[in-house]
């Protein structure tokens, strides 16, 4: 078995203080930290995503500019690329992170096979070319990115297992649901 960990979003607008912010983001950052630094050898590969949004425009629709966001579909702007706001947490130690990549570039993304590398390859097409045959999913947020990212993985045909020790939601009942769903996918959810 080839394993992977992907680390979903944990960047300062996403953390308190930033500007969609999910309680206990930034614990989470500080946490994927320490994991990282006792069981990062045990992953033959470590992916980080990051949302990176278009300046100009609504990003598609997911941005609210006309009307107050509805935390659905509709977001406060939210990590424009090239802002504090799109860089990893602080307390992210990303040095054995072995791929970057960035979703959501003039649309919205919530999971990271949407996103890409600085030279545009896929996700997907990473972990195929590492023969990634199972994929563990921590990060932000549990009821949106990280459901998006592993549901996606699923479909994948790996073996994906979200730690929900290094998750955190947007909101509690939405998450719960989110972790449901995952189970029912197939999803391990330790
Ligand atoms: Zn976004």
């Amino acid at each position: 078995m080839t394993r992977a960990l992907l680390v979903v979003d944990v960047q300062n607008d996403f953390t308190e203080g930033g500007a969609l912010a999910v309680a206990g983001g930034a614990e989470v950052a500080r946490k994927i930290s320490a994991y990282l630094a006792r069981h990062g050898d045990e992953y033959d590969l470590v992916v980080s995503s990051r949302d990176w949004h278009d300046s100009v425009g609504d990003n598609g629709g997911h941005f609210a500019t006309d009307a107050a966001p509805d935390f659905v579909t509709t977001w406060p702007v939210h990590c424009v690329a090239g802002t504090v706001g799109a860089e990893y947490h602080p307390d992210y130690a990303t040095g054995s992170v072995d791929v970057h990549v960035y979703k959501g570039q003039g649309k919205p993304s919530y999971s990271a096979f949407e996103g890409v590398t600085e030279d545009g390859t896929s996700l997907a097409e990473i972990l195929s070319a590492n023969e990634v045959t199972a994929v563990d999913v921590v990060g932000l947020a549990t009821d949106y990115c990280v459901l998006a990212s592993a549901k996606d993985a699923v479909a994948e045909t790996l073996n994906v297992c979200v730690l929900t020790d290094l998750v955190a939601g947007v909101a509690p009942e939405s998450s719960a649901a989110a972790l449901d769903e995952l189970r029912a996918s197939g999803a391990s959810v330790v």
